[in-house]
C-alpha cells in the first residue's frame, strides 16, 4: 500500500492510476478499524490535556476550525454515529466532554481582528457545541446574547468567519436541541437579513483587499447553502446569486476561486469539490433547478477524479479526505484509500505529502480524516448519504 507513483508538473496531485482503469480501482474494505486508528492518533498527539498540544496559531484555540472544541465536534457526531466505539474505556461523549474542558471559558466573547464571528470564533464555537452535548439552554442564551456584539467586521458574511457559519451553528444548535428554536428563530433571521443586504459578496481581512471568492471556503455557494438549509423560506431570494454560481463552471467543470477569475484550485475551500458538497443538501430546495445542478455536478466531478488526488496531507478542507465526498463509489472509496492511516504516515514520514500547519483539528488534520472514516462507516451500514445527513464540519451540517 503506498501512494500513486507519479504528480502533476506543479506536484499539486498525483496522476490517479484509475483515470480510465475501472480495474485499477482501490477499496477500503475496513473503515471502522481506520476510524478507531485515526481517533487513537488524536488522543496520543493531542490528548485532552493542558497544555494543549495542538501545533496551529502557537496552540491558540480557533473553535471548530482548529483547537480542541474542533475535536469535540468531531466526537459530538460520533456521539450519534458511533455511541459505543469505546477508546480505553470511554465513549464519544465521554471525550467530547474532555474536549470541551480545556479553558476554553478563557477565551472572550468579543470578536477580535483575527476571530472573525463564527466557526473560527472560541466563545461561540465553544457555547454551540457545549450546548448541543449538555443540552443546556444557558449555552444557548450566552450564544445568542453575543451576537449583538460581534460589530467587528459585519462585512463578513462567508462561512469561516463570517455570518453564513454563525447561520450552520444555530442550525447545529436547532438539530441537537431542538427546543433551542424559540429562541434561535428569530436572531437566524436576523443574520439572514444582514447576509441578504450584502451584493455582491466579498471577502478580505483588508478593507482595501476584497475578493469576490464563489467557493465553499470563503465564498457565495456556503453563504446559499447555509441560509437556505438554515430557513429554506429565503431560498427563493438566492436562487439569482445561486444560478449565477452555476453559470461560472468552467468548460473543464472546476470553479475559479472567484468571480472574475483566481485560482484553479481542486479542493473544498476553492473550486468543484466544495461546489459539490453544498449542491447536494441545497438541491432539494430548487426543484425547477435540479436538472441544471445535477448536470454540474456530474460534470465537476469529472475534475476531482482527474485532478483530486491532491499531495497535501489528506484532510477536509484541502486534501483527498475532503475532495472523496464530492465523488461517488467507487471512486470515492478509490480516493479514502489513500488516506488510509498508513499511507498518510509514511507519505508524511517520507516528505511526499505536504505536513499541515494543524496536527490535529478537523478542517486541516486527524480529525478531518477521522470525520471521513465516520462517514464511509456511516455509509457501509446502509445508514443513508452521509453528505446529507452529516455533512462537512460547520459549513453543510443539516
Ligand atoms: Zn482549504
Amino acid at each position: 500500500m503506498s501512494l500513486p507513483k507519479q504528480q502533476d508538473t506543479a506536484g499539486r496531485y498525483f496522476i490517479n492510476e484509475a483515470l480510465n482503469k475501472p480495474e485499477l480501482l482501490k477499496e477500503v474494505p475496513n473503515p471502522y478499524d481506520h476510524l478507531v486508528t485515526s481517533i487513537t492518533n488524536i488522543l496520543n498527539n493531542c490528548p485532552p490535556k493542558l497544555p494543549w498540544a495542538g501545533s496551529f496559531g502557537g496552540g491558540l484555540y480557533f473553535g471548530l476550525f482548529v483547537g480542541p472544541t474542533s475535536i469535540a465536534f468531531l466526537f459530538l457526531w460520533l456521539s450519534k454515529t458511533h455511541p459505543d466505539l469505546a477508546i480505553e474505556g470511554k465513549f464519544p461523549a465521554d471525550y467530547c466532554k474532555e474536549y470541551l474542558s480545556l479553558n476554553q471559558d478563557t477565551y472572550k466573547p468579543e470578536e477580535t481582528p483575527r476571530s472573525g464571528c463564527s466557526l473560527n470564533h472560541e466563545y461561540m464555537c465553544y457555547n454551540a457545541v457545549k450546548a448541543c452535548l449538555t443540552k443546556d439552554l444557558t449555552y444557548v442564551q450566552n450564544f445568542v446574547q453575543n451576537l449583538d456584539k460581534l460589530t467587528l467586521r459585519p462585512t463578513f458574511i462567508e462561512v469561516l468567519f463570517g455570518r453564513a457559519g454563525l447561520l450552520s451553528l444555530m442550525r447545529t444548535i436547532k438539530y441537537w436541541v431542538p427546543e433551542s428554536g424559540e429562541i434561535l428563530d428569530p436572531e437566524i433571521d436576523k443574520v439572514i437579513e444582514h447576509c441578504l443586504s450584502y451584493d455582491p459578496w466579498t471577502f478580505g481581512t483588508s478593507p482595501t483587499h476584497q475578493k469576490r471568492f464563489i467557493g465553499a471556503g470563503h465564498g457565495d455557494i456556503a453563504i446559499i447553502s447555509n441560509i437556505v438549509m438554515t430557513n429554506p423560506a429565503y431560498a427563493p431570494k438566492v436562487q439569482g446569486r445561486l444560478e449565477n454560481i452555476l453559470a461560472l463552471q468552467t468548460d473543464s467543470g472546476n470553479w475559479l476561486s472567484c468571480e472574475d477569475g483566481g485560482s484553479d484550485l481542486v479542493q473544498w475551500c476553492h473550486g468543484a469539490p466544495g461546489m459539490i458538497w453544498c449542491l447536494i443538501p441545497l438541491r432539494k430546495y430548487y426543484p425547477d433547478l435540479q436538472d441544471k445542478i445535477d448536470a454540474a455536478i456530474t460534470k465537476a466531478q469529472r475534475v476531482v477524479w482527474e485532478r483530486g488526488l491532491l499531495t497535501k496531507e489528506p484532510c477536509l478542507c484541502h486534501g483527498i479526505t475532503g475532495n472523496a465526498f464530492a465523488l461517488a463509489e467507487p471512486q470515492r472509496s478509490h480516493f479514502l484509500h489513500y488516506a488510509t492511516p498508513s499511507i498518510v504516515r509514511a507519505g508524511l514520514a517520507d516528505g511526499i505529502l505536504e505536513r499541515s500547519s494543524d496536527n490535529c483539528g478537523v478542517w486541516r488534520s486527524e480529525a478531518g480524516r477521522a470525520w471521513g472514516w465516520m462517514m464511509l462507516d456511516y455509509e457501509r451500514a446502509g445508514l443513508g448519504d452521509s453528505v446529507v445527513d452529516i455533512g462537512y464540519p460547520g459549513a453543510t451540517n443539516p
